[in-house]
């Protein structure tokens, strides 16, 4: 029998943020001048992130998605995607990245067995980008963009976080790049999650805008089956010429009944869900000699008492504000969405 969670869902995924350390400040995710890091120590090597995968694939994981933080600050990430990709159980190794490094790592890491590559971008206009991620890299992420889809991989995708009065007017032009450049965009609504400490609702673009704004735009929207039990956080859609498109509706219609989703700090936390408060410390028992089976039947015994689905959650609090103020993140810095990898 596979592992499933009190709701009946499986542990099929993993999010493994590689680093808490980012080299750029979005101000959705890490809007503040200063951060509490993890410390250097704590940080688990590539051996103990294989090691701990391995695990959670005897007990029914195969996908993994490397995360962080900014994954690529990490050296020699193309070794840790080599160790996964050894391992039988795992299906699908894919990374998300915000594309500042990756037009001089793309072949390495192409090389190493990595196929599918998601790259964030939530504007078209090098001045939005400065102004909003306090760095002046817009090109660099073009050009990582520009070598991803010309080196082979299976599916680049591209994610934009829609924030009204930043990017809500640049969604056609996203959608048309994406389109241009043969690389599927997906839209995401704006998540109160730790880190997001200037959340509001009224800068949520829900679902339902988006579509709108796409209906006026190219006609008839069809919306596209997905396969039977899909846990794919992305709603997919077709204009009318059969371009396709992702929205991620985690704030206006989460989706917890299918999260099969568990998530691996940089230094062995594990979480059951994106808005859990705390986690459970793998690293300790990495670090203390636990074996294998041990750990297996610790992550089992969790994972069966399940309930989590911190999105529906947080749709039903009667004040919707910001998740964290900032002071909760610094005594907690696992709270923040850079370090639990979005
Ligand atoms: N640095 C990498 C990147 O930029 O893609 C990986 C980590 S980042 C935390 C992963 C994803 O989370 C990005 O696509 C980012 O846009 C998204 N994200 C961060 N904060 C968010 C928020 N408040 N609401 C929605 N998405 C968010």
């Amino acid at each position: 029998m596979p592992l499933a969670d009190a709701l009946g869902r499986p542990l099929s995924s993993l999010r493994v943020s590689v680093t808490d350390r980012c080299n750029i400040r979005c101000r959705y995710c890490m809007p503040e001048d200063d951060y509490v890091w993890l410390p250097r120590g704590s940080i688990l090597t590539f051996e103990e992130i294989d090691r701990l995968v391995g695990i959670f694939s005897g007990l029914g994981l195969k996908k993994v998605r490397l995360t962080g933080g900014e994954p690529l600050l990490r050296q020699e990430l193309d070794h840790l995607i080599s160790l996964l990709g050894r391992r039988p159980g795992i299906e699908d190794v894919a990374l998300t990245t915000n594309g500042v490094l990756l037009a001089r790592s793309a072949k390495r890491l192409r090389a190493a067995g990595l196929r599918r590559v998601t790259i964030s971008l939530d504007t078209l206009r090098p001045d939005r980008f400065t102004a909003f991620t306090r760095s002046a890299r817009h090109a660099d992420v073009l050009a990582g963009i520009h070598a991803a889809l010309h080196l082979g991989f299976t599916s680049v995708k591209l994610n934009s976080v829609v924030i009204r009065g930043f990017n809500d007017d640049e969604i056609v032009d996203l959608l048309e790049f994406g389109r241009s450049q043969g690389a599927e965009v997906r839209f995401i609504e704006y998540m109160d999650v730790g880190g997001a400490t200037r959340w509001s609702p009224d800068a949520v673009v829900s679902r339902r805008e988006i579509l709108a704004t796409f209906e006026r735009r190219y006609g008839e929207i069809r919306p596209l089956a997905e396969a039977p039990r899909s846990s794919a956080p992305a709603e997919r859609f077709a204009l009318p010429d059969g371009t396709t498109f992702g929205i991620i509706a985690s704030t206006t219609e989460p989706f917890c009944r299918t999260c099969d989703r568990g998530r691996l700090t940089a230094d062995g936390m594990w979480l059951l869900c994106l808005y859990a408060e705390s986690g459970v410390d793998l690293r300790e028992m990495l670090r203390s000699g636990a074996t294998d089976q041990a750990i297996a039947a610790h992550i089992t015994g969790v994972w069966r008492g399940r309930t989590d689905r911190g999105a529906e959650v947080r749709l039903k609090a009667p004040e919707r504000g910001a998740l964290y103020q900032i002071g909760s993140l610094r005594a907690d810095p696992h709270r923040e969405m850079h370090t639990r990898g979005g």
